[in-house]
């Protein structure tokens, strides 16, 4: 038997999203010990909080925020990955770039409004901060999810997922684009009779390797009237001075 003080440590550690083992290196108890406390504890939050009974969207019509679900739906396929952990659980991670705080904070909101029940944990990994959260739903809200990598299969958004998008395309291609696309500043040279002088052009582009997703890209700015372009197969960008102030307004640099 391990004295509750233990237990409760461990259970709050693994709630910041520690993994099992490091949890148990802590508190200098076994890894099963660990597992142990965890799943007993969600089986009892389960059973005891009926918010919990209700927290899908798709299976008990609890209400959605849809401008945070058409972000977090472009930062996920962005850069976004669901894994089957256990019988009924999946975890959504959302693999951020370590260097931009902002964003990490602003996935892992998107997050917790979408699945407000669920805890969001943040890990630094080399390079990258991954934010992510367990729940029972996250396949059901995100059908998209499959064996394999994104672009080796088809990616269609469901009828009341495009219905979402159409609703907030702004904030469906902003979780794109900062997840797989960037704004950056091309520089050119020009000769003028007064000598040669630099000019600076603001572009964002956004590169995948899913066609399917490249296509719900272009719709999504087509429906924000932004103008865009292939610079080839699995990259586009927008370079036009009015496509790019108005994706200024929407999406903005990573910060
Ligand atoms: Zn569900």
């Amino acid at each position: 038997m391990h004295p509750r003080h233990t237990v409760e440590r461990a259970l709050g550690l693994s709630a910041q999203g520690r993994s099992d083992r490091q949890v148990a290196e802590l508190c200098g108890v076994s890894v099963g010990a660990v597992r142990k406390w965890r799943t007993g504890a969600r089986r009892a939050r389960d059973g005891a909080d009926p918010r919990r009974r209700r927290s899908c969207p798709r299976c008990h019509g609890r209400p959605l925020d849809a401008a945070a679900y058409a972000h977090l739906l472009g930062l996920y396929l962005g850069d976004g990955h669901i894994v089957r952990e256990a019988k009924q659980v999946y975890r959504l991670t959302l693999y951020c770039d370590a260097r931009r705080p902002g964003l990490i904070e602003e996935a892992a909101r998107a997050m917790a409004l979408v699945m407000p029940t669920s805890s969001v944990g943040r890990r630094r990994r080399k390079g990258c901060t991954e934010v992510s959260s367990r729940s029972t739903h996250w396949a059901c809200l995100f059908p998209q999810h499959g064996p394999g990598k994104k672009h080796e299969r088809t990616i269609v958004l469901e009828a009341w997922q495009q219905e979402i998008v159409a609703r907030h395309p702004d904030k469906f291609v902003r979780g794109l684009i900062h997840s797989d696309g960037c704004r950056g500043v091309n520089r050119v040279r020009r000769e003028l009779p007064g000598g040669a002088r630099w000019y600076e052009y603001p572009r964002y582009h956004f590169k995948n390797e899913s066609r399917d997703i490249l296509a719900l890209c272009c719709a999504a700015l087509d429906l924000l009237g932004v103008a865009w372009r292939f610079n080839n197969r699995n990259e586009l960008s927008v370079a036009r001075r009015e496509a790019v102030e108005l994706l200024d307004r929407h999406v903005g640099p990573k910060y």
